[in-house]
């Protein structure tokens, strides 16, 4: 086994071994470290993978037990049978994780099993159950991801009490399920177990849903979250969250009102964030610095305080999304290799997968003002979209930010059927600096969702066919 690499990158989730596999094609000799046991980090494993193949799989349980019948589809008898979902979704993962196994020989890029630990600026040392290797290395990149938090006093069991990863392999359909936090994980995977027939209710501290979005969409989107039977509680205070036999209480505060509240429930999910995971890494012997938020500080091209070391992914600053890490890891394999390694990060796209989809690139109308730049609003309801009539699927809307002046893309923010995979026409045009008018001038198929994206930027100069 070769103890020597050009870059040996430390964890192996979407930031990790995209940098692996883009550096061993460019001529890097390369290695990958991974304590999990198996490759593709949180993302693959219990993260955006797993939680896509529930939401799918609930999706269409919960098509086929209200719409069909209406739509002259009549099925007598409808079971959930929540172990088989469970399989098929760890068969999902499973397939996936092995791909990345199956790309690190086809690309040759070294496997190293274990937990990597940062002995000095060119040796890394991989602890795997009592065996320790030794490796010397010419760079190294962090991509050690993220971990989930809780809140003060509230230990996550995975039991009663369980984060992002007990949620996604709960044995049975929990009665009533009490979710701490309304950003995306939550509301996703509130949604799975509320169409499989929990009591689902949202406590959130804010005055609104997912933090970031534009304040418009965040709206609407809780309004057809209502209308799905989702519960929230916006604008309280968790207090306390404990476990007894087989139930979990929660008591939170009403901000404005002071009033308590306590719900006895049989699962709660803490999903109020992430934080960087860079435990045991040996960071400040070597020198590598951490900002406030426990994330490791790195230059524009993703160098630490030691310039031969970077770091990327959930690890840094910036949005915890894998296509970010994805970004990144091709970037620094790039800069590696002698070329001009860049991430544009005003173009990096953000999806919630419930249904409908929401999907955002670029700046929300909140950030525009407070940045005191003159725009202009387009806008499309799925309403007068024909394909969405006829699949009924009418919910939200299409919005797209042009600069007042210029008439250049600076935002899009959409709600509504399959958006996740429109949105990526909205980044490559905002990437190549399109106009409102350019993609309006694009000529798009009929009938399609898209055209929704069509309409909204005729409407940024209020020509707008279909409304
Ligand atoms: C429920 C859920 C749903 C999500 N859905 C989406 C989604 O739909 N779309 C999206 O873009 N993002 C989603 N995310 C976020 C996404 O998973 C992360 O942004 C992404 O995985 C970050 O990639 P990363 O490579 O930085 O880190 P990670 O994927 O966290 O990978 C880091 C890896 O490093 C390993 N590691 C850590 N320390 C060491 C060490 N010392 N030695 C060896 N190995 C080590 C860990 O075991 C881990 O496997 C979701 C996350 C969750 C929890």
């Amino acid at each position: 086994m070769e103890k020597s690499f050009d870059v040996i990158i430390i964890g192996g989730g979407p930031g990790g071994y995209v940098c692996a596999i883009r550096a061993a094609q460019l001529g890097l000799k390369t290695a990958c470290v991974e304590s999990r046991g198996t490759l593709g980090g949180t993302c693959l494993n219990v993260g955006c993978i797993p939680s896509k193949s529930l939401l799918n799989l609930s999706e269409n349980y919960r098509k086929a037990k209200n719409d069909f019948n209406q739509q002259g589809i009549e099925i007598s008898e409808i079971k959930l049978n929540v172990e088989k979902m469970m399989s098929n979704k760890s068969k999902s993962v499973q397939v996936l994780t092995k791909g990345v196994e199956f790309l690190f020989k086809k690309n040759k890029v070294a496997y190293l099993r274990g937990k990597g630990v940062i002995f000095s600026k060119n040796e890394v040392v991989v602890y795997d159950n009592n065996n320790e290797t030794s490796y010397k290395t010419k760079n190294i990149v962090i991509a050690t991801g993220s971990a989930p938090t809780s809140l003060p006093g509230i230990e996550i069991d995975e039991k009663n009490i369980v984060s992002s990863t007990g949620v996604l392999s709960l044995e049975k359909v929990p009665s009533e399920l009490i979710v701490i936090g309304g950003g995306y994980i939550g509301l996703e995977m509130g949604s799975v177990w509320s169409r499989l027939g929990s009591k689902v209710t949202v406590v959130e501290f804010l005055d609104h849903i997912t933090p970031g979005m534009d304040r418009e969409v965040s709206k609407e989107f809780q309004k057809i979250l209502t209308k799905q039977g989702i519960n929230f509680k916006l604008n309280h205070k968790v207090t306390s969250v404990t476990s007894i036999q087989n139930k979990a209480v929660v008591n939170f505060t009403n901000n404005q009102t002071s009033e308590r509240i306590r719900i006895e429930c049989d699962k709660v999910l803490v999903s109020v964030g992430r934080k960087p995971y860079t435990e045991g890494l040996n960071l400040s012997k070597v020198g590598i610095k951490k900002d406030e938020k426990g994330r490791i500080e790195v230059n524009e091209k993703l160098q630490t305080a030691i310039p031969n070391i970077y770091a990327i992914g959930d690890v840094i600053k910036g949005p915890m999304l894998a296509h970010k890490a994805e970004e990144e890891g091709i970037a620094v394999a790039e800069i590696l290799a002698g070329q001009a390694g860049h991430v544009n990060y005003d173009v990096i796209p953000g999806v919630v997968y419930t249904s409908p989809e929401v999907a955002t690139v670029g700046k929300t109308e909140e950030q525009l003002k407070n940045k005191n730049i003159n725009y202009k609003v387009g806008k499309f309801p799925f309403l007068a979209n024909s394909r969405a009539k006829v699949n009924n699927e009418t919910d939200g809307f299409v919005k797209i930010l042009a600069d007042f002046k210029t008439d250049k893309v600076l935002g899009v923010h959409i709600i509504g059927p399959h958006c996740g995979d429109m949105i990526a026409e909205m980044a490559l045009a905002m990437e190549f600096g399109a106009t409102a008018e350019d993609i309006a001038r694009t000529c798009h198929a009929h009938p399609t969702f898209s055209e929704a994206v069509k309409e909204a930027a005729l409407s940024v100069d209020k020509r707008a066919i279909h409304s």
